[in-house]
């Protein structure tokens, strides 16, 4: 990476010495995206868990992030924030989020992606919404856009809001069968996203001085064959670490993706992807960094 000015980039002053030993969660979500929780709650929560260190990394925004830290020194509250982003990008038929750590919120050329990629949120979200229409189900689009307000709109608000008009008996049920996508063509109301490439994202991120994570490498349904092809492209995209500690992962499971990192050279991050309180997981519960990992926040310094 590009030796950066400190002056220019301030937000890459990240005391990372002071990482070792600390509670860290690299991955959630406020109520500017997909997540039930508003900044400061979210804040609140992170320190009654005793988290040191929490990312916020919203679907396509970075909104919540000024609101997060302004709460934090208002309250004097003893938590280091750090500026993240999940973008969505498509590869081969499949939707890969990268995540954007220790990012420079307000770097045009990511505000620029931002806006291409919240176009393509609103586009798909009016064509599901007539897709939906078709099925039956007239008023989801402005009902989902309701529920989003001024956020990211996501498909789980679609899915929340077919849940609670009784159209479908849980959220998973709507992806299932309605708006998610099984198979080539996907189900009834699924619509092709016109994402980023990984290539733009990771060097978006690159440009606003972060470090590019491969979210849940787990969670894309890959055999070994195409998730080792997925993190071969990754790498070549300049792409920085992958995501080998998720609380839902057994020790198998983080084995392995250590086992990529290490083959490819590859850092390693960790979050919840926290987007509610529920029972099954929470921030910061049950991630630690495995030993032998080149932390992502090594390249922070
Ligand atoms: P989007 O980014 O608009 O495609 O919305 C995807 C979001 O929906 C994910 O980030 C998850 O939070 C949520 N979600 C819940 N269940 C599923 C599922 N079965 N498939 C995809 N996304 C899901
Ligand atoms: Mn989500
Ligand atoms: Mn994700
Ligand atoms: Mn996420």
């Amino acid at each position: 990476m590009a030796l950066l000015s400190t002056i220019d980039f301030p937000h890459k002053i990240v005391e990372t010495e002071g990482f070792a030993h600390k509670r860290i969660d690299l991955h959630s979500h406020t109520n500017c995206s997909d997540g039930t929780l508003s900044p400061q709650t979210l804040i609140d929560r992170a320190v009654n868990f005793q988290l040191n260190v929490l990312a916020i990394t919203d679907h396509d925004t970075v909104a919540g992030l000024d609101i997060a830290q302004k709460h934090i020194e208002e309250k004097n509250i003893p938590l280091k924030l750090i500026s993240g982003i999940e973008i969505s990008t498509a590869w081969q038929g499949f939707e890969i989020h990268i995540v954007g750590l220790n990012i420079d919120k307000n770097n045009s050329a990511l505000t620029a992606l931002i806006a291409q990629q919240q176009q393509a949120r609103e586009d798909r979200a009016r064509t599901m919404g007539e897709k939906l229409a078709k099925c039956g189900f007239p008023t989801i689009y402005e009902d989902a856009k309701e529920m989003a307000g001024e956020g990211s709109i996501t498909r789980a608000h679609f899915a929340k809001v077919l849940h609670q008009q009784g159209h479908v008996s849980t959220m998973q049920q709507a992806f299932d069968k309605y708006i998610g996508k099984k198979g080539s063509k996907g189900q009834r109301a699924y619509v092709k996203p016109n994402w980023c490439s990984i290539e733009e994202a990771v060097d978006v991120i690159h440009q606003a001085g972060g470090s590019a994570v491969m979210a849940h490498p787990i969670r894309y349904d890959l055999s070994a064959k195409w998730l080792r092809r997925l993190i071969v492209d990754f790498k070549e995209a300049n792409g920085d670490g992958l995501e080998v500690v998720l609380p839902q992962m057994n020790p198998e499971q983080r084995k392995k993706m250590l086992g990529y990192c290490n083959e490819y050279d590859l850092h390693a991050s960790m979050g919840s992807d926290f987007h509610y309180p529920n029972r099954w997981s929470d921030l910061g519960r049950n991630l630690t960094m495995p030993v032998g990992a080149t932390p992502v926040w090594a390249q922070w310094q």
